[in-house]
């Protein structure tokens, strides 16, 4: 049998001091890591609190999953999905890395109230189905503006 695929969400504390550095650090390897693992997702950050969704083949994420949690730039990681999945929301993105502090324009806004019913970025408050939503409704609308 095929090793199925997954999307997993969770929710984290980013370390008070975490710089724009630290943020660039983080996606440079993650990027490395998420292409050879066939690994696609988006992280979204805000008010101190990461926002991640990883999807590829259930070890891979798994793998993935281990070495993140343990990374003393974050803490407090909570699992909020765990879905088996037959398409990816994040198919072209190795790891695409929102700011939520940066560009809070009114379609953002929008959508996070839309699909989450708050108009404040904290995903510990969010359900595993309101997450999930929001982010593959962040991913198409990233897309459409950079297209
Ligand atoms: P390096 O990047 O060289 O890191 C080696 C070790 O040092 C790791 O344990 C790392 O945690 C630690 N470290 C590195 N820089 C710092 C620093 N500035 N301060 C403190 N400790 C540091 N990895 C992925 O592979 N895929 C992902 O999608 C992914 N997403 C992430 C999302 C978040 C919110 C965070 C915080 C980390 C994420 N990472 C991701 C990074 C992951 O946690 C590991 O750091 C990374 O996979 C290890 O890469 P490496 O083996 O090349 O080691």
């Amino acid at each position: 049998m095929d090793m199925p695929t997954i999307r997993l969400l969770y929710a984290s504390v980013a370390r008070p001091e975490l710089r724009y550095d630290d943020l660039t650090a983080i996606l440079r390897s993650a990027d490395t890591h998420n292409s050879a693992a066939g690994i696609t997702g988006i992280l979204c950050y805000g008010g101190g609190r990461f926002l991640q969704a990883l999807e590829g083949e259930r070890r891979a994420v798994n793998v993935a999953y281990r070495r993140i949690i343990v990374d003393p730039r974050h803490s407090g990681c909570e699992l909020i999905a765990c879905d088996e999945i037959t398409r990816r929301d994040f198919p072209d993105w190795t790891m695409k890395l929102i700011g939520w502090d940066d560009v809070p324009t009114a379609e953002r806004r929008a959508l996070l109230l839309q699909h989450t019913g708050s108009a404040v970025f904290d995903p510990f408050r969010f359900s595993g189905a309101q997450a999930t939503q929001f982010l593959a409704a962040l991913g198409r609308m990233e897309r459409a503006e950079a297209a």
